[in-house]
């Protein structure tokens, strides 16, 4: 299932999307499907284009994000993949939705964008191996982990560099049945393809990852994981559009913006 958080100008709601591209409907849920299931609302169907989507899920406590989890990707940033996998958060105040703007802070001149397959986390999790892992994923969704490569150059620590606000678009929905293992992951800047990849290519795969992560600290329901980007990765300007498709997924696209 494909669930989205949307709005029509009024409070946000939870809604199951379904249809043909281009003629999706929203059946409205009760509430938080995280947290209380899928129950319809009772409301009548929204037509998706009538609804302006919102980022499907604001991570409870926080965004995980894996580095350098491609090894095409290490490469072109001048390194070998690290051996285990290589953590750092990113807060959830930098979390937007489809279409919202990415501000561009002011101080850097260098923002990149990183296309990625998001992990969203279902349950209370600590300590859960990897064969366990899969019980504890509600679903996936669509991430650019968008970077200020000056930043993460010059700080030693990333929280400046991947942290700022609007730096973790997510979505267009949380697909809730979707097998991950080999899915392709295309990012388009301006409509030109920049990165071509597939899932399959990951280091460490996500049930890995989550055992990783989870023997560390734990994750609440609603945290998300970012898996890793593929290379290609490349400087974004003011007024350009990224779009991040992945496999069984659909397509998260955002303008970057000066302000
Ligand atoms: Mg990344």
């Amino acid at each position: 299932m494909r669930i989205a958080r949307y709005t029509t100008g009024e409070d946000p709601a939870y809604g199951i999307v379904q249809g043909d591209p281009g003629s999706e409907v929203i059946t409205p849920l009760a509430g938080d499907p995280l947290y209380i299931g899928f129950k319809p609302s009772g409301d009548g169907p929204v037509m998706l284009e009538d609804a302006r989507l919102l980022a499907p899920v604001i991570p409870r406590s926080k965004v995980v994000a894996i580095g350098k989890n491609y090894a095409d990707h290490a490469k072109e940033m001048g390194g070998e993949a690290p051996k285990e996998p290589m953590m750092f958060f990113k807060p959830n105040t930098s979390v937007v939705g489809p279409f919202d703007p990415v501000v561009l802070p002011p101080g850097s001149d260098e923002i990149s964008y990183e296309g990625e397959l998001a992990v969203v986390i279902k349950t209370i999790t600590k300590g859960v191996k990897a064969e366990n892992a899969a019980e504890c994923i509600y679903g996936y969704t669509i991430a650019n982990d968008v970077t200020a490569r000056d930043w993460q150059r010059s700080d030693g620590q990333w929280a400046r560099a991947k942290g700022f606000d609007t730096s973790c678009p997510l979505g267009p929905w949380v697909e809730t049945e979707l097998e991950p293992s080999d899915l392709s992951i295309r990012t388009t800047l301006d409509g030109e393809v920049k990165q071509n990849g597939t899932t399959a290519d990951m280091i460490h795969g996500i049930a890995k990852i989550i055992e990783y992560a989870s023997a560390a600290f734990t994750l609440l329901p609603g945290d998300v994981i970012l898996t890793g980007t593929p290379a290609g990765v490349g400087l974004v300007e003011a007024g350009q559009q990224v779009t991040v498709e992945i496999e069984g997924i659909g397509a998260l696209t955002n303008t970057f913006v000066r302000r």
